[in-house]
């Protein structure tokens, strides 16, 4: 295969600049061009053989390139069969995102231990106040279950080990994994799950793992327990969860990912307190242009020299 143009989609604004990522090209033959969705504002994608984007774009695959490549991890969105029959290959950026999530999961459970979320609302207010005797706890010797277990869950795991907690872990092969005390097979999450403070959600979106989480979870799970889902929105059932949390069926939850993003200004997952919303940021790093670089580069290499590239889709 050979690339000599590749386009850069403005959703991947949403990672990083257009410039600082063509930098990191400036020694490499093939050019890189914006590509813009105002067809007069950027290049023709018909020009490029190749595409990097952060969402599926239907006018990048109509374009007919050879390969595109995603800076998400999670490809549930995109068609998948039509990359497949136009015979593109599409790769994804799985394995980059562990140090960044995991520690926002990490960020997110100390957070909720610690009540720095109250601390924060109070500071808004101008209020000095101290939590509850009771409501602070400390994360060593708590138990968390982290569902999934590749780059994003793993990273989560060794954080939680790292930190003295103890950790389960629900994944589908038996392969053990650093930090991770008691692995549990997908068929046994309601006893993976029973048990622990905080729940980790770190599952791709599949058939398998869509609502994998709904009303009989939440009665399974402790009634201090906390959600924490930097996955994706429809792993778990809303609907449920709302009513979980004003039930007090679990104690809350900290979610970076929802059926519906944004998460629309009157749901009810604003207003709980002990509710963290994040929006859909737990990725968020500044270096995370040098990792998606240097895969690009790799893969391109590889392309070229007729290799299978790193993080095939299709
Ligand atoms: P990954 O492919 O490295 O790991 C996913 C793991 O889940 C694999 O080990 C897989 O075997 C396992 N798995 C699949 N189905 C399972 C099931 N039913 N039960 C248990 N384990 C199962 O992907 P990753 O980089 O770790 O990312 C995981 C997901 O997290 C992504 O698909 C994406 O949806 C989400 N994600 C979210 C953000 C964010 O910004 N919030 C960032 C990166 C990834």
């Amino acid at each position: 295969m050979a690339v000599e143009r590749i386009g850069v989609h403005e959703s991947t604004a949403i990672d990083f600049p257009f410039e600082v990522f063509a930098d990191e090209f400036a020694d490499l033959d093939p050019a890189l061009v914006p590509i813009r969705d105002d067809p007069g504002a950027g290049a023709d994608p018909a020009s490029c053989d190749a595409f990097v984007t952060f969402t599926h774009q239907p006018q990048l695959l109509d374009a007919d390139p050879e390969w595109i490549h995603t800076t998400l991890a999670g490809v549930e969105a995109f068609p998948l069969d039509e990359y497949e029959s136009r015979d593109v290959v599409l790769t994804n950026s799985t394995g980059l995102h562990g140090d960044s999530v995991g520690d926002t999961a990490l960020g997110l459970m100390l957070l909720l231990a610690r009540r720095l979320h109250d601390f924060v609302a109070n500071q808004q207010q101008h209020r000095w106040a101290f939590p509850d005797w009771d409501e602070g706890f400390t994360l060593p010797g708590e138990r968390v279950c982290v569902v999934g277990l590749g780059t994003v869950g793993s990273a989560v795991a060794k954080r939680c080990s790292a930190l003295e907690m103890d950790v389960a872990g629900v994944q589908r092969s038996d392969d053990s994994v650093a930090g991770v005390d008691e692995q549990f097979h997908p068929d046994d999450l309601s006893a993976a799950i029973a048990d622990a403070r905080f729940v980790v959600l770190c599952v791709p979106l599949t058939d398998a793992t869509e609502r994998l989480l709904g009303a009989a979870a939440f009665e399974t799970m402790r009634d201090d327990a906390y959600l924490v889902n930097v996955a994706r929105g429809e792993v778990v059932d809303q609907d449920a969860l709302v009513d979980a949390l004003r039930d007090e069926t679990i104690a809350g939850a900290a979610l970076d990912v929802f059926e519906e993003e944004p998460l629309p200004e009157d749901s009810p997952l604003w207003d709980f307190d002990d509710v963290v919303v994040t929006p859909h940021a737990a990725v968020a790093n500044r270096d995370f242009y040098l990792d998606v670089a240097d895969l690009v580069r790799e893969n391109l290499q590889r392309l070229e020299a007729g290799e299978e590239p790193d993080n095939r889709v299709v």
